[in-house]
């Protein structure tokens, strides 16, 4: 029998399914159970040739519609995944392990956001007048051409969604590769597409390991990279599409900052914590995995952290009561596993968890670190698990100069009820993405992404449209041409 969650292939290409059982296979597991619930086959050299042709030429008549029929389009498809939430985040939850409470309510439901926030952008995409005296010039916002989008495997329909929405409002095409972890969401979000009315060939979807992606970034009519993953496989992809001068957006890796100051607001410090820390298994790359608080209310706050903590459900990720689900994979398992091990050995002290779960599946439980130091291995790289390190200080000059010690930049975040000092804290701290009493919020309408190592340009916002498209600037003289002979 199939498994519900077998794609009908493992491409999607010009309007259609496409397989090709040439290429390697990859096993798809679904990581509450370890069982293998599909199989999809990387993509060989015949299918990205038809992937990059295809995208190619649908791209220049796709682009010759107005705005307001690409827009149209993508607000249907928008409405399509909202009406389908259920069976896309039953999905979601086999391709990564994410409890069904979560993918509910943050994953096609995003994907639709950005495919509606986009296409009600589509149409307001104008250039400007430069009135020159008598000339003038004026200035038209185009679409790069074809756009290559590689995703992780931590939310696989909002990534699709997040690079494929604006890159399609402006008039571009996409292939995008999703992780070979998660290979299933993308392929419902090139299916709805098509049957929201986008032509064929705009958006398509090909599977993969890194030569698959590799391939894709270094050809020639690939015209931007928008890569979500981590820091170094983000400095290949770069260095890569820097040799054909492409266009890059980088969403990478971080080791955000959580700053407590000591009249925050406990409960809600602790929520944000716990939001910052545990949402998705900790496998999100904006979290606040260094969380300073002051001292005076440190030992308050780990009791009141490690009271909550202990609330977690872990379970059945397709029972909606479950709150926190396994790690997408056993290799993640293993690497975080290694990491409470190291944190454990340099000294750190366990507040709760610190260990696998015991049952079946890639569980860990939610593990809290207090006394961690900044030079624990812990507290320098990102674990991408539910690891929360807890870091004692005294001043805001000093946990300022402390959170910005790393070569990450993604996000950080503040609690504290002097708004004051909140402004100037998240002023002075190196990141993209920042919360006032809050933390780990992704709404569209917000700028997204990292300064530093963690990334360049942003997704989401009006700022996705400048990243995905390019201004013409057209001289018009009224009068005759003056020249030197
Ligand atoms: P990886 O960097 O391992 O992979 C990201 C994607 O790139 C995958 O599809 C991967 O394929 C592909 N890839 C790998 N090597 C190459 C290459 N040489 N050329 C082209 N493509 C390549 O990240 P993970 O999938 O492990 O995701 C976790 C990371 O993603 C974390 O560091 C996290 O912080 C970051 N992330 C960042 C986000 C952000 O918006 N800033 C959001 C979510 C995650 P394959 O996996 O098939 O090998």
């Amino acid at each position: 029998m199939t498994h519900p969650a077998q794609p009908k292939a493992s491409h999607f290409i010009n309007g259609a399914y496409v397989e090709d059982t040439a290429g390697t296979p990859i096993p798809v597991i679904y990581a509450a159970t370890g069982e293998q619930i599909a199989t999809v086959y990387a993509a060989t050299p015949t299918i990205i040739e038809q992937a990059l042709s295809t995208a190619k030429a649908a791209q220049k008549e796709w682009a010759k519609m107005t705005g307001t029929e690409r827009g149209r389009i993508l607000r249907r498809a928008a409405d399509i995944m909202r009406e389908r939430n259920h069976d896309l985040s039953v999905l979601e939850t086999y391709d990564t392990g994410k409890p069904l409470q979560e993918t509910l309510v943050a994953d096609a439901t995003s994907g639709a956001d950005a495919l509606e926030y986009f296409g009600g952008l589509a149409a307001s995409l104008t250039g400007e007048h430069i009135p020159l005296g008598e000339d003038w010039v004026y200035t038209k916002r185009e679409a790069l051409g074809l756009c290559v989008g590689i995703g992780a495997w931590n939310y696989p329909t909002q990534i699709a969604c997040w690079k494929g929405a604006p890159a399609l409002a402006c008039g571009n095409s996409m292939v995008f590769k999703p992780s070979e972890t998660t290979p299933l969401c993308a392929l419902k979000v090139a299916e709805i597409l098509i049957e929201a009315g986008a032509p064929a060939g705009v958006f398509n979807v090909v599977q993969g390991m890194g030569e698959v992606g590799g391939a894709l970034v270094t050809d020639p009519r690939v015209d931007k990279v928008s890569l979500t993953g981590s820091v170094p496989t983000g400095k290949k992809v770069y260095a890569a599409a820097a040799a054909g001068m492409k266009h890059v957006t980088m969403e990478l890796g971080g080791k955000s900052p959580l700053i407590i100051f000591d009249d925050a607001d406990i409960d809600n410090a602790v929520g944000g914590a716990i939001n910052g820390n545990f949402y998705s298994s900790g496998q999100v790359c904006s979290n606040g995995t260094r969380v300073f608080v002051q001292k005076g209310i440190k030992e308050k706050f780990l009791a009141r952290l490690a009271e909550r903590t202990g609330n977690a459900i872990l379970g059945d990720p397709m029972d909606e009561a479950t709150s926190f689900g396994p790690m997408v994979t056993e290799n993640q398992m293993n690497i975080v596993l290694g990491y409470i091990e190291k944190g454990k050995e340099e000294g750190a002290r366990v507040i709760c968890g610190g260990a696998r779960a015991d049952m079946d599946g890639y569980y860990i439980q939610p593990t809290v670190f207090a006394d961690v130091t900044d030079e624990m291995t812990i507290a320098r790289e990102e674990i991408f698990g539910p690891v929360m390190s807890v870091l004692d200080f005294d001043t805001e000059e000093e946990v300022v100069a402390r959170a910005n010690d790393t070569e990450f930049g993604l996000s950080a975040g503040v609690f504290t009820k002097d708004f004051t000092r909140a402004h100037r804290v998240i002023g002075n701290l190196e990141a993209g993405s920042c919360f006032i009493n809050s933390y780990n919020d992704a709404p569209v309408e917000a700028p997204f992404g990292g300064v530093k190592a963690s990334g360049v340009g942003r997704e989401n916002s009006k700022e996705a449209i400048k990243h995905f498209s390019q201004v013409k600037s057209v001289y018009v003289r009224m009068g005759d041409v003056e020249a030197a002979f």
